[in-house]
């Protein structure tokens, strides 16, 4: 078998001319959707992040604004910094960009973004939503890879489904979202005994470790979708996942590539948090997204 590709590429580009719609109709009320973007320091690969955001901010129609901040900026200075877009009516959604300096606590940065501008979803109450399946603001990544089964027509009820890596940004986060989605979850992370005894049993199997090449051919399930979150650059340049892709696409039905498959979605899904806020804000848009099958 030589599984399908799943073109994250092209289906980001579905979902933000389908969003573009909604912004248009937002600006013929007079309402542009506002992100404000918080960046500390000035960190390489943060600045390109960062730009890369705000370029697709501007291609549907978003005002991003761009906070540059000095690296010895103090905790007290930032929060205030927070405090100050958290009220001011045009940003309707706030990112501040990770990661921090080491004197500066992220958890307390995360907390004092308000609920409702979060879109970044790493709240502690939006992180609570979704153990009930009744999300706020979804957090990006995963949100995006939950498209990506959509858009394909995969479902994932009564699935198997393993992911490979505990992060709150990622694992954590798609395992409950599977969870609601009504899958059978599994979570492995580094400490995991015997990888190949979950990965085997996998029809779903999504990996966010930064391990590349982690997941073999002979690890995986034939038939299996396998969705690929890793980014890492190899010592010669090239981008690849933690999935050893020509490998496993010969036994995969489905497969995500690296570049080209989950990262456009991450920013993706940042637009699409951001352009929800701001219909919310205007009460044109219920104040959670309803992932719960059960
Ligand atoms: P992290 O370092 O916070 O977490 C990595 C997780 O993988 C941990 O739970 C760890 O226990 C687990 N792990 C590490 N080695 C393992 C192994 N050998 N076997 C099993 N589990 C192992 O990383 P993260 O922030 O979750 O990111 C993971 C990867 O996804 C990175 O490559 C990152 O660049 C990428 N990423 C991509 C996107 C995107 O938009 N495509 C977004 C976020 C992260």
């Amino acid at each position: 078998m030589t599984a399908k590709l799943i073109d994250g590429k092209h289906i980001a580009q579905v979902i933000r001319d389908k969003w573009k719609l909604r912004v248009d109709e937002l600006i013929k009320k007079d309402i542009r959707p506002g992100l404000g973007v918080i960046i500390v320091g000035n960190d390489p690969a943060s600045l390109v992040y960062v730009g890369n955001k705000t370029k697709a901010c501007e291609s549907v129609g978003i005002n991003s604004k761009q906070y540059d901040l000095p690296v010895t900026i103090t905790e007290e200075d930032l929060l205030a910094k927070i405090d100050e877009l958290n009220n001011d009516p045009s940003i309707n959604g706030i990112l501040v960009q990770l990661p921090l300096p080491k004197h500066i606590d992220v958890n307390n940065v995360l907390a004092k973004i308000s609920v409702e501008k979060d879109v970044d979803g790493f709240h502690l109450y939006n992180m609570g939503a979704l153990v009930t399946g009744k999300m706020i603001f979804p957090p990006c990544t995963p949100y995006g890879i939950k498209c990506l089964l959509d858009y394909t027509n995969i479902d994932v009820e009564g699935k198997n489904a393993v992911v490979i890596g505990s992060s709150n940004i990622v694992g954590k986060p798609m395992a409950l979202m599977l969870l609601s989605m009504n899958a059978t979850v599994s979570i492995c992370n580094i400490y995991t005994y015997y990888l190949t005894q979950y990965t085997s049993l996998a029809d779903i199997l999504i990996v966010a470790t930064g391990v590349p090449g982690l997941i073999k051919k002979e690890m995986v399930k034939p038939g299996a979708v396998v969705i690929d979150v890793g980014i890492n650059r190899l010592p010669d340049g090239r981008l690849v996942g933690d999935v050893d892709f020509e490998g496993v696409k010969e036994v995969a039905s489905y497969i995500t590539p690296v570049p080209g498959g989950v990262g456009p979605m991450t920013i993706t899904m940042l637009l699409v948090n951001t352009i929800m806020a701001a219909e919310r804000s205007n009460k044109l848009a219920k104040p959670y997204i309803d992932f719960d099958r059960a």
